[in-house]
């Protein structure tokens, strides 16, 4: 089968094939978040059965070596047995309550002790809400409208944060939502990542307007963008200079990037953290936090509204607290720099042997290869990379047992249940798959 860009798109197995229709005469598209649907590389998702560790298993029967990892959330590893055994555990004794308990203190009390910038932190059930809290919170305590974000950055699906957003709206070729009222937009100031300048002009040109700066210090939604040296400081200068508060999104980086964050790794500190992914442990949690007198302004002591029915639930918070603990133990994110450290070398040694054109991009665990030769700075840049290119990759290495990202705007991740071998094997394929890419000619 080949797709419209021309690639040789492998057969999905029957079950896949049978479930995919299943799914679409019930849920719009067949899938509950778009980039599931594999659009971004032209052909069709595969069913789950099961996964443990490294590796995830489609219901045909046919087995990968995981670095999509659930998008980000299994640092550990699928079904990681001592996170597995907490969760059992906790569904004995109830799954919700709607009444506090001391594990959100725990996790809590765990997120303030890693992470420089956060002080109170209120549990939410997604990183969406993260940030829409955050904005919301920002905007309350300024007392001003505007917020500036750059192109490229996903903040989840918040109305105003739907501008110029990365990932899916990319990779789908519509950066802008339909039913984001112009209004909304209109508060919203997108820009170039990595560019200090241009956040300098608008911030004189909107002086006493600017709520907040909401950023990822690493962008992982254009695929891996690191911030460049100086970046993240110049911001922060600009932001005590003109009393705006500085947003951290590190839905993706918490947790990922070391223990303490990018904030923790760049020596950063932000006024408000937006947490996911990580520090739920494979279910629906979001946090944010930052200063106290911040803090102090949400609902109940403060003026600025926000709740939630499942909100820190008892199940999430176990499994965000023995991720959190098994993170903690000494030598983990070590480990991990080793092993990201490998592939990224290994896949781009593979590619310059075969003479295919890549910039790679990697802080700590997680990676991205570009397919361009020119240095990714920022969403323009992404942008040149050769899609089609990527969508040959992706399909050689999905044939062969390794399930990277269905998109060249999104990011890879590798986990502490990736082994030595496992990483030796996905080399391996990459090998072939340059090699099949050059001895097949075009693009
Ligand atoms: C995934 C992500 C979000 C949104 O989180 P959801 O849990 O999908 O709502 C927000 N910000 C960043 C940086 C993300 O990667």
């Amino acid at each position: 089968m080949m797709n419209d860009t021309g690639t040789h798109v492998p057969e999905r197995g029957e079950r896949s094939k049978k479930l995919f229709d299943l799914a679409k005469s019930y849920i719009p598209g067949g899938v509950n978040s778009p980039v599931r649907a594999f659009s971004g590389v032209g052909g069709n998702p595969f069913f789950v059965s099961r996964a443990t560790g490294s590796r995830i298993h489609d219901v045909d029967g046919k087995e990968y070596i995981d670095y999509v990892c659930s998008w980000g959330p299994l640092i550990l590893g699928h079904a990681h047995p001592e996170v597995m055994a907490c969760v059992r555990d906790q569904t004995e004794r109830g799954v919700s309550y709607g009444a506090p308990t001391e594990m959100e203190s725990t996790l809590a009390r765990m997120i303030v002790e890693a992470l420089p910038a956060v002080e109170l932190v209120r549990m939410v059930n997604s990183g969406t809400e993260a940030t829409m809290s955050a904005i919301r919170l920002a905007r309350g305590f300024t007392g001003r409208d505007i917020i500036i974000k750059f192109d490229g950055c996903y903040h989840g699906h918040v109305d105003h944060l739907l501008i110029q957003a990365g990932s899916g709206g990319l990779t789908l070729g519509v950066p802008d939502s339909k039913g984001v009222p112009a209004d909304f937009a209109r508060n919203t100031i997108s820009l170039p990542y990595n560019d200090l300048l241009a956040v300098d002009t608008v911030v004189k040109n909107h002086r006493g307007r600017i709520a907040c700066i909401i950023l990822e210090p690493v962008c992982g939604n254009m695929g891996v963008v690191p911030p460049r040296e100086g970046f993240l400081e110049g911001l922060r200068e600009i932001c005590d200079r003109e009393d705006i508060l500085l947003v951290f999104d590190e839905v993706i980086t918490g947790f990922r990037v070391g223990y303490n964050g990018a904030q923790g790794r760049f020596g950063v500190v932000p006024d408000l953290t937006c947490l996911g992914k990580v520090i739920g442990g494979g279910f629906p949690v979001g946090a944010y936090g930052g200063r106290r007198d911040i803090m102090e302004q949400v609902a109940p002591i403060g003026k600025v509204y926000q709740a939630g029915t499942l909100s820190g639930n008892p199940v999430a918070m176990r499994a965000g607290i023995k991720t959190l603990e098994v993170l903690g133990r000494e030598g983990v994110y070590d480990r991990l720099e080793r092993a990201s450290s490998t592939l990224d070398k290994g896949l781009t040694a593979a590619a310059e042997e075969h003479g295919v054109d890549v910039f790679p991009t990697r802080v700590g665990s997680m990676f991205s290869m570009f397919f361009t030769t020119t240095e990714v700075r920022d969403h323009a840049t992404a942008k040149g990379s050769d899609t089609a290119r990527y969508a040959r990759f992706f399909w050689a290495l999905q044939s062969a047992g390794v399930n990277l990202a269905p998109s060249q705007f999104e990011s890879g991740f590798v986990s502490t249940a990736h082994s030595d071998h496992d990483i030796e094997e996905t080399i391996a394929i990459a090998d072939r798959a340059f090699g099949s890419m050059v001895s097949g000619g075009g693009g």
